[in-house]
C-alpha cells in the first residue's frame, strides 16, 4: 500500500486500501471510468485505476474513490452514489477542485 493510502486507511480505521491498475476494458469500469472503488465479500477494499486513462488529477481521483470506501464503511452501500454522505467526507479529504471531484458524478 502506498504511504499516503496508509495514512489514510490508519486516520479512518477502514483497514488497507489496495490501489491497481487496470486495462480499460476491466469489467468494474463502466461507461469509460477512470478509476474505481470496490469492496468485495472478504473484506477486501480496492481502488481500481484505468492504466489507459489520460490521468490529470491523480491523488484527487484516488481521494475520490477513497472517500467511496470510507462511505460505504460508515453508512453501508445502499447510499446515493455521490449524495450527501459522499460530499461530507469528500470536502473533508478534497480540499482543491471540489466542485470537479466532490460533487459531480464522476
Ligand atoms: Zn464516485
Amino acid at each position: 500500500m502506498r504511504p499516503a493510502l496508509a495514512g489514510l486507511a490508519l486516520l479512518t480505521g477502514l483497514g488497507p486500501i489496495n490501489l491497481q491498475f487496470v486495462p480499460a476494458e476491466h469489467w468494474a469500469l463502466t461507461d469509460g471510468a477512470h478509476a474505481k472503488a470496490l469492496r468485495t465479500s472478504e473484506g477486501g477494499q480496492w481502488i481500481l485505476i484505468n492504466a489507459e486513462a489520460d490521468i490529470e488529477d491523480f491523488e484527487l481521483i484516488v481521494l475520490h474513490e477513497a472517500t467511496h470506501l470510507i462511505a460505504w464503511d460508515r453508512y453501508g452501500e445502499d447510499i446515493e452514489e455521490h449524495g450527501p454522505e459522499f460530499q461530507q467526507i469528500c470536502l473533508q479529504l478534497i480540499t482543491r477542485k471540489q466542485n470537479q471531484y466532490c460533487r459531480s458524478h464522476r
